[in-house]
């Protein structure tokens, strides 16, 4: 694993391009990494992703207990746990309130169903969970169902959840999900959207591969095959 200044630099840049794409806005969002012995580096409560120093990161244990660092441990962080008591293969996981993706939650338009075949390819279609008041227990056990299943999902009427076995990993699949949300709104403005066969899903999951996933397919409304 990469050291631990260099990892600490490489998240403060991962806030900043989550701040500067519009994933985030004012001290919105959240990024932790795995590291050894079950401890945990995370950015801290209610400070700005696009501002963030190096020693502003925290270090805290698998209870969400902080046991390094200056600032507050993150009200979101027991979801973060949740992930990776789901998941032991990642090491990663960012959470932001990227706008078109949740703009969809709000509206009850799945994000799940197989139109893009990059998408498709990378991680299937994108569940919502169901609704939980942020920052409570609740959006921990939203969560564990649906990360068990997928590395990208949305919590609904709040953000987005992307795991990885690394954080820039973790952070590509947060902007491939909004790059996503933001076509498929284009798309609606222009006519009905057209899902993809049956047969076409089929290769697009066989050739996933070579698109670099390696994490679980969320399959659940990659079916209906509603055209061709
Ligand atoms: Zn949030």
């Amino acid at each position: 694993m990469t050291d631990n200044e260099s990892l600490r630099r490489l998240i403060c840049e991962i806030g900043r391009r989550m701040y500067a794409k519009n994933l985030v806005a004012a001290s919105d969002g959240n990024i932790s990494v795995r590291l050894d012995e079950g401890q945990f580096l995370c950015t801290p409560s209610g400070v700005s992703k696009g501002f963030m120093q190096p020693t502003d990161l925290i270090v805290a244990d698998g209870q969400g207990e902080k046991i390094g660092g200056t600032g507050k441990v993150t009200s979101e962080f027991p979801t973060h746990l949740a992930c990776y008591e789901e998941r032991p293969d990642i090491h990663a996981v960012v959470h932001a309130h990227p706008p078109h993706a949740i703009a969809f939650t709000l509206t009850g338009i799945s994000l799940s169903e197989a139109v893009l075949p990059e998408v498709v390819a990378a991680f299937g279609g994108v569940p919502t969970s169901a609704y939980a008041t942020p920052g409570t227990p609740e959006g921990n056990d939203v969560i564990r169902p649906l990360i068990r299943e997928c590395d990208a999902a949305m919590l609904a009427r709040h953000g987005s959840i992307t795991v990885g076995r690394n954080v820039e990993e973790a952070y590509f699949k947060l902007e491939k999900l909004e790059h996503a949300a933001q076509t498929l709104y284009y798309a609606r403005q222009l006519g009905a959207l057209r899902t993809l066969s049956a047969d076409q899903v089929d290769r697009c999951l066989a050739g996933r591969q070579a698109y670099g996933a390696i994490g679980p397919v969320y399959t659940a409304d990659l079916y209906p095959d509603k055209t061709d």
